[in-house]
């Protein structure tokens, strides 16, 4: 494990990589890996006890040539201003690879939330949203869920910006609760689109993905949807999840429902009594199976381990999985990647669709949702393998960066520069 990638660095060499290929001035790319503008406050807290706690947290603005800031909120102890800096930037490649009309932002607070009480989590949350809401809005920046958060915050941070603002604006946030305004499929959302680009990509390949046999690292809301969808809509085999508790195998595969049902229970997929045995976070990593899906922190698998990585393809459902190393053996050695900034993008594309929603105040039935999700996904794929093989790319991420590169510097070149 490489704790020293830095993300920010990262995300900035994939521009980089992709740049190469892409008809983008110098300066103009400058301005492309760089944030416009990033929020950073400390957000004092009342403790259940009485006493006060004080949390650093992040909103990064990186880049809204192609419309509002869009990107999630994540509460981690490990949160850092470069990986929030990273995690907008990848939102704005990421929203412009399935063409959705946004920029890219993203947040984060400095916290381990299963230390806080729910009344303490819902002051935390308020006291940001409070924070934010000069700097937020509709039209203007759209968080979202992400690491450890969901329904719950979203819906405390639009009753708080709504109260404030003495309006109502569903809009503001998604990935809220149907009953706060949001959408149908938008928890799954995440995890049916690492579904759909795994099954194009067997395809695309020409391999056969009922039978395969899959491995999930990580066992979140992206990564044990995405299992599941693997395992009842393709036919795959999950014969390997884990969390930060460590793995589980069964070469059989495991019936992923069970394994999250266990989850639920127990806190971690360890001590499932199904699984055959247990297994180290790296030995997952470097199974043989015929698709990885790395769908938990940055930096999972770095230049030392892809060299052990056994895996025929790789569909990231985290966010930045793998280090520029990483990605630069598993090139080499033939290992096809497909990034996480089409794999995860189902997640803000049901949050796009949550907005339009909310603006029209009109609710769409869950089977418009994931049609209109699969021709997004579907669409973006193929823009990204043609990218791949007009232009002779090594992979598919830098495929998917310069269409994204293309789109949001055509946005910004037509609109010109405001001094
Ligand atoms: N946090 C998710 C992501 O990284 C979703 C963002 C959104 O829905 O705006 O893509």
């Amino acid at each position: 494990m490489s704790e020293e990638a830095n993300p920010f660095e990262s995300l900035q060499e994939q521009i980089d990589d992709a740049a190469a290929y892409v008809d983008v001035p110098g300066d103009v790319l400058e301005r492309f890996k760089h944030p416009e503008r990033v929020l950073e406050t400390n957000l004092t807290v009342e403790m259940d006890d009485g006493s006060l706690s004080v949390f650093k947290a992040f909103r990064s603005q990186f880049n809204g040539d192609r419309g509002p800031y869009k990107g999630g909120i994540r509460y981690h102890p490990g949160v850092t201003r470069d990986e929030v800096k990273a995690l907008s930037g990848w939102m704005v490649y990421k929203c412009a690879v399935v063409d959705i009309p946004y920029g890219g932002g993203k947040g984060g607070i400095v916290v381990e939330p299963r230390e806080l009480s729910m009344t303490e989590l819902e002051r935390l949350t308020r006291s940001f949203a409070k924070e934010l809401r000069p700097v937020i809005g509709e039209d203007r920046d759209i968080p979202a869920p992400d690491v450890n958060t969901g329904q719950r915050e979203m819906n405390w941070i639009k009753d708080t910006y709504e109260t404030l603002e003495n309006t109502t604006a569903p809009g503001v946030i998604t990935g809220k609760a149907i009953e706060s305004g949001g959408s149908r499929g938008r928890v799954e959302a995440t995890g049916r689109s690492v579904m759909l680009t795994a099954r194009e990509a067997f395809d695309y390949l020409g391999k056969e993905i009922e039978g395969a046999t899959v491995a999930v690292q990580g066992y979140g809301n992206a990564g044990s949807i995405a299992a599941r969808l693997i395992e009842s809509e393709l036919g795959a085999d999950v014969v390997a999840v884990s969390d930060s508790s460590g793995a589980i195998h069964h070469p059989d595969g495991l019936d992923t429902a069970a394994v999250r049902a266990h989850k639920d229970e127990t806190g971690t997929v360890t001590g499932y009594p199904e699984a055959e045995s247990e297994l180290t976070n790296e030995e997952l990593l470097t199974m043989d199976v015929d698709l990885l899906v790395p769908a938990a922190l940055e930096n999972a698998i770095d230049g030392d381990l892809a060299e052990d990585v056994a895996a025929d393809v790789v569909v990231e459902a985290a966010n930045g999985p793998l280090t520029p190393d990483a990605d630069d053996v598993l090139t080499e050695r033939g290992v096809h990647v497909f990034p996480d900034i089409l794999a995860n993008a189902g997640g803000v594309t049901v949050s796009y669709f949550e907005w339009v929603q909310n603006r029209q105040r009109f609710y769409w039935p869950e089977s418009r949702v994931n049609d209109e999700l699969e021709r997004h996904i579907v669409e973006a794929f193929d823009g990204l393998t043609s990218a791949y093989e007009d232009n002779d790319l090594p992979n598919f991420r830098t495929a998917a960066y310069v269409v994204a590169l293309q789109r949001v510097y055509r946005a910004y070149s037509e609109g010109g520069t405001w001094p």
